[in-house]
């Protein structure tokens, strides 16, 4: 290998003109052109023939630098969130790339409930003395804005995983500016369906795509966002160190990976707003059930976040959180009692899914032990319901 790989600010793509549901349709096709394919291929290659002496900027030479199939995606995806996207091999992949911003010795602000490995992403670094953390309730803006002096980054997740904390992004934002700090806003239970951050200000947006865009628990993939073209030299910089970052560490993904991705990325609004109903009304009947102690969904109005979610979302999202009766016994009953509901971590299939989420150790212990996770997917809501409501009521039985 004689190139080097890219580490100037490289062109970003340009932002979309139609609404959302015709870009998560349209974006990232090869175009109308005669004899050309309806699709973006699966582009399976580690190396392309090289230019007979130097290559130009253009050029493919290896496949760590840039693939064509994950430019489909990445233009899709950047278009979806108003931004310039960078596909990467998880979440947790984009994730680190994006921690990488934090110098050594900087302070980051986290919330106290947020996805237990980025947490723990944090935790490896504050034991390895590279930075400090502070973790604070992402709902309170007075002690956000607190912890954000002298501050390099705030991350932010809203909801946050499982709690379900709305975050007021517009006024956290304002603060970690003025503060000095950079913003990343963690996207993946609202999507760029609900929630745009950039437009927002925030300075970059980390996904695990594994969830909802991809949309059909087959894949495992991350991507990072950041401002597009007309933001400025700061986006453009940031942009071609994340770029710099996933060809230096190799936190590239497979090409068929990326593909289905792209493919379930077609049907992320009608699954965000079918999962999103089915959400909706199954918190509100769980409200009632004799089996549950508390239901957590910024869409029932006894939610703390309810008022926030309602200004700030384009919808309440299909995480539903509740703690139910028998400790962490009875959440351990239900989740094993389910017929329909797949036992399982992870979440955004179009399957509906449910986790006792302390049954992980590093789970955050301010989380109830009887908490159960459920993801609701794009199912009938009668027969989830039927399902969940037998499973809980094994709760109930001596
Ligand atoms: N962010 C959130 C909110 C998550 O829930 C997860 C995984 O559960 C991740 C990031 C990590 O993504 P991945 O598992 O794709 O690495």
């Amino acid at each position: 290998m004689t190139a080097t790989p890219p580490s100037d600010p490289v062109p970003l793509p340009a932002t979309p003109v139609c609404r959302p549901a015709t870009v998560a349709v349209h974006a990232g096709r090869p175009g109308h052109v005669t004899g050309r394919p309806a699709n973006p291929p699966v582009l399976f290659s580690s190396t392309y023939r090289a230019a007979d002496g130097a290559s130009g900027p253009g050029d493919r030479v290896y496949g760590r630098w840039d693939n064509e199939t994950w430019e489909a995606f990445e233009s899709a995806l950047g278009a979806l969130e108003g931004g310039a996207a960078l596909v990467f091999a998880s979440g947790m992949a984009a994730i680190a790339a994006a921690l990488d911003e934090v110098p050594p010795g900087g302070v980051v602000v986290v919330p106290r409930h947020a996805y237990s490995g980025t947490l723990g992403l944090v935790t490896d670094r504050v034991a390895a003395g590279l930075l400090t953390a502070r973790h604070v309730d992402i709902a309170d803006t007075a002690e956000v804005t607190a912890a954000a002096q002298d501050a390099d980054l705030v991350w932010v997740e809203s909801p946050t995983n499982p709690m379900l904390e709305v975050a007021d992004l517009p006024a956290v934002i304002a603060a970690a500016h003025a503060a000095g700090a950079r913003v990343a806003v963690d996207n993946t239970f609202a999507t760029p369906l609900l929630l745009r951050p950039l437009e927002h200000g925030a300075d970059l947006v980390v996904h695990s795509v594994t969830k909802y865009l991809a949309g059909h628990s087959d894949v495992v993939l991350g991507a990072c966002v950041t401002a597009g073209p007309d933001a400025g030299e700061p986006a453009r910089q940031l942009f071609g160190r994340l770029l710099r970052r996933r060809t230096m560490h190799g936190a590239i993904p497979g090409p068929m990976e990326v593909w289905l991705a792209l493919r379930g990325l077609r049907t992320l609004h009608l699954r965000v707003e079918r999962a999103g109903a089915n959400a909706a009304e199954l918190a509100r009947r769980l409200s009632g059930h004799p089996a549950v102690l508390q239901v957590r969904h910024p869409s029932l109005p006894t939610d703390p976040g309810h008022e926030r979610a309602a200004r700030q979302l384009g919808g309440f999202g299909a995480i539903v959180s509740v703690e139910v009766a028998g400790g962490a016994t009875g959440a351990e009953r239900v989740a094993s009692a389910t017929r329909l509901w797949l036992h399982a971590t992870s979440l955004g299939g179009v399957e509906s899914s449910l986790e006792r989420r302390r049954r992980h150790a590093a789970e955050a212990p301010t989380v109830p032990e009887n908490l159960l996770r459920l993801s609701v997917g794009v199912e009938d809501v009668e027969d989830l319901w039927a399902d969940l409501d037998q499973a809980l009521r094994t709760t109930l039985e001596p």
